[in-house]
């Protein structure tokens, strides 16, 4: 692992524009647990049933219950790790532009990112199915399970459930600037869920460097990524941040 730390930081001090994909693997060490991989919460449950738009369509109360509520609680505890700080601080020394990620937690904002793609939305606002009118969920009465908006509406987070469409401006937005990165990490994601698990494919393609962090394999490993840190992110990005800050020194 020394070895790839010190070439992630020898790629990072080279680059000029990168670029960030995450998933639920960057959150792990805030304790928001993943949807796949060791300790996620699909071991358990069957994501189709519970995170599927028609699930919640056809029982929202089900779906609130066992899903929504559970992940509105967590991230509503959790404070961003040293892999949400290390991407803000590379934003401020001038080398990553822009953060794609597949959370809903919130977390590249509170750590101080500021162009944050959120991609399959956010948890932080709900929507009323029959008004649209939106509301924060920091705030929402959720002690009646399905929440409701004033109008009687049923309340849904305004995330992308699995079944329905990516944002056209997320799509289009993602899609250039993955094609515009010199260097992309994709941190913390299994990258089987599209077409965001398509989006280092476009950077690659367009010549970028793709560095991935993660404790384990991926669909990217060996094939679209050029090599793969294998650890948690919090704990390798702040060794590969140290190591960059050495050798910026140097220079
Ligand atoms: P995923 O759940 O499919 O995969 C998680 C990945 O994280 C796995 O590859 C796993 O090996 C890796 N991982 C586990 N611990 C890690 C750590 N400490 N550091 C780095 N990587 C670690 O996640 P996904 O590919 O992002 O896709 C599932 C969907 O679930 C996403 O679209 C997202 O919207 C949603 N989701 C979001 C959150 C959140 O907002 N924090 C949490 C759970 C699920
Ligand atoms: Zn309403």
């Amino acid at each position: 692992m020394a070895d790839f730390i010190k070439r992630a930081a020898e790629d990072i001090a080279r680059a000029k524009n990168i670029v960030a994909l995450t998933g639920a693997g960057i959150s792990v060490e805030s304790g928001i647990p993943p949807f796949r991989g060791k300790g996620g919460i699909w071991e358990k449950f069957d994501p189709m049933e519970y995170a599927h738009i028609d699930a919640f369509l056809s029982n929202p109360a089900k779906v609130w219950q066992v899903l929504v509520k559970a992940l509105i609680d967590v991230i509503g505890r959790a404070k961003p790790n040293d892999a949400h700080t290390g991407l803000a601080r590379l934003e401020r020394m001038g080398k990553l532009t822009t953060v794609i990620t597949q959370n809903v937690d919130g977390l590249h904002q509170a750590a101080g990112n500021t162009d944050v793609i959120e991609y399959h939305g956010s948890f932080a606002r709900l929507r009323c199915l029959a008004c649209r009118t939106r509301c924060e969920s920091a705030t929402a009465e959720l002690s009646r399970i399905p929440p409701r908006c004033a109008c009687g509406g049923i309340l849904r987070p305004e995330c992308i459930f699995f079944g329905e469409m990516i944002a056209p401006e997320h799509l289009m937005r993602s899609g250039k600037a993955a094609g515009a990165c010199d260097l992309m990490l994709v941190v913390g994601t299994s990258a089987v869920v599209y077409p965001a698990a398509g989006i280092p494919e476009i950077a690659r393609n367009a010549g970028a460097k793709v560095i991935e962090i993660n404790p384990e394999k991926t669909e990217l490993t060996g094939s679209i990524s050029d090599y793969l840190i294998r650890g948690p992110a919090g704990r390798v990005m702040q060794q590969v941040l140290e190591q960059l800050e050495r050798l910026l020194q140097v220079r």
